[in-house]
């Protein structure tokens, strides 16, 4: 519903084809081709958030898989990638002090400068770029 929302009067307006994708607690996302919703055969076409993105990661997804793009992206992926950059690195940050985390103060920390934070923020929108980099390739978003 939401990609239609923003097909009808959001950032694609205009546009044919879109792919639509919400960053909160998990990766949401939808697929919109030639102004029809993609559902596939199963409801999970356009899931993009359980695309394996990172072949290195070795903790499970809540889907099963593992190395998702939710596992990198999401709110959660964030706060668990911080505390993993925590845990391997005893030098000083903001996160330290912050109580329990969340992804918008590790953004927070890391527009004041702290190394952790934007070492996480970094390595959490690479795989959201390489992601949303491949889908481009697969529904070539267009005008009308
Ligand atoms: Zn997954």
């Amino acid at each position: 519903m939401a990609a239609l929302g923003e097909m009808w009067k959001g950032g694609g307006r205009g546009y044919k084809s879109i792919v639509f994708v919400t960053l909160g607690t998990g990766v949401g996302s939808g697929v919109i081709i030639n102004r029809q919703m993609v559902y596939g055969a199963k409801g999970l076409a356009g899931e993009i958030g359980h695309i394996m993105i990172n072949p290195n990661e070795t903790e499970r997804c809540n889907c099963g898989g593992m190395g998702c793009l939710d596992q990198m992206a999401s709110a959660r992926g964030i706060v668990r990638c911080a505390k993993k950059f925590l845990e391997e690195d005893f030098r000083p940050s903001l996160l330290r002090d912050m109580g329990e985390l969340t992804a918008r103060k590790i953004l927070d920390a890391a527009k004041r400068g702290d190394e952790t934070a934007s070492r996480t923020v970094s390595h959490c929108m690479f795989y959201l770029g390489k992601c949303l980099a491949e889908v481009s390739y697969i529904v070539d978003p267009r005008p009308l």
